[in-house]
């Protein structure tokens, strides 16, 4: 329920996941629809984007906080689970240990996010097909272990970024 953030109509949406997923590039591609190469490692802490997205004719506003994801970091972001009304959380399909955090991650959201947030699970740089360490069929079945919504995306290429994003609002559009 949006009930927490009366003060305001804008939606409350996290990126999280290991440092070097993607986290920053798919919200410049969601954002501005192009991919910058090289490293954000000016995140520092947390920022965000507000981007309006239209569900069946309807406009949902998704303000969309970036986050850092060193451990360093996390005690910074804890803050900001308790408020957030959606999640995605992101891995780098070249990774396998960015996957394997995934776990880590999903236990720290259940400790600090509000119970009915919507989560959903990304495997990005589906581009890099050939340094592929997790096979999608991998992703799938964990998103289905934790019953969410999963997707591979590209911040490179653009595929499933609006998609992503889109399924999401819906997602709380409905639970309003
Ligand atoms: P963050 O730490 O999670 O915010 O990750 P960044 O957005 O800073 O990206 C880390 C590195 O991965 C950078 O070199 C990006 O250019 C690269 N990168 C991010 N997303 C993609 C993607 O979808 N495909 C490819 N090929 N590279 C990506
Ligand atoms: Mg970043």
């Amino acid at each position: 329920k949006m009930t927490h953030n009366s003060h305001s109509d804008w939606i409350s949406t996290i990126l999280v996941g290991d440092s070097g997923v993607g986290k920053t590039s798919l919200l410049v591609q969601f954002d501005q629809g192009k991919f910058i190469p090289g490293s954000f490692s000016a995140t520092v802490g947390i920022g965000f984007t507000n981007k309006v997205v239209t569900v069946d004719d309807v406009k949902v506003k998704l303000q969309i906080w970036d986050t850092a994801g060193q451990e360093r970091f996390r005690s910074v972001t804890h803050a900001y689970y308790r408020d957030a009304h959606a999640l995605l959380l992101l891995y780098d399909i070249t990774s396998k240990t960015s996957f394997d955090n995934i776990r880590a991650w999903l236990t720290e959201v259940h400790e600090y996010a509000q119970s009915d947030v919507v989560i959903m699970l990304l495997g990005n740089k589906a581009d890099m097909s050939s340094d592929r360490a997790i096979r999608r069929d991998e992703g799938e079945r964990l998103a289905r272990e934790y019953s969410v919504p999963f997707m591979e995306t590209s911040a490179k290429t653009g595929v499933n970024v609006e998609l992503a994003f889109t399924a999401v609002a819906k997602e709380l559009k409905h639970r309003a």
